[in-house]
């Protein structure tokens, strides 16, 4: 397989494993105090990047600091015995600068970059009967 192929199925566990991140945020019906409003979006912006940031829920009428998340950090390469022996898997084939370098990219960008990102990756293969099939009805 190709380095770029590869790199995508990559990227993509890596989102998949990561999918509720990219869920949009549900819009906020109260403005709030200018602090509070600038303090939430420091935060929102430590959590694009995957920096430490406190996030804030509701209880009853009031915003409430949530507990402080960490810094995202770069996992442990897999070390699964079924990766080594599969042929469609590819955990080990990426060193650990490779790993770094799309983990630093992946959180540099916003939530909507790395959809683009990701969707701008895929290239479509219809299957061939489909495809026919597809072209049967355009006639
Ligand atoms: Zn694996």
């Amino acid at each position: 397989m190709r380095p770029l192929k590869l790199f995508i199925i990559y990227l993509f566990t890596y989102l998949l494993d990561n999918i509720e991140e990219l869920e949009e945020p549900r819009p906020r019906r109260k403005l709030f105090a200018d602090q509070t409003e600038w303090q939430r979006n420091k935060m929102k912006v430590q959590r694009i990047h995957g920096k430490s940031y406190i996030g804030f829920h509701k209880e009853g009428n009031r915003n409430v600091q949530g507990p402080i998340r960490n810094e995202r950090t770069m996992k442990a390469t897999c070390n699964s015995s079924y990766c080594k022996k599969s042929k469609l898997r590819h955990c080990n084939i990426f060193n650990e600068s490779g790993r770094l370098s799309i983990f630093e990219h992946l959180w540099k960008c916003t939530w909507e970059e790395k959809k683009t990102f990701c969707i701008n990756m895929v290239s479509k293969n219809e299957k061939k009967r489909a495809s026919e099939t597809l072209e049967d009805l355009s006639h």
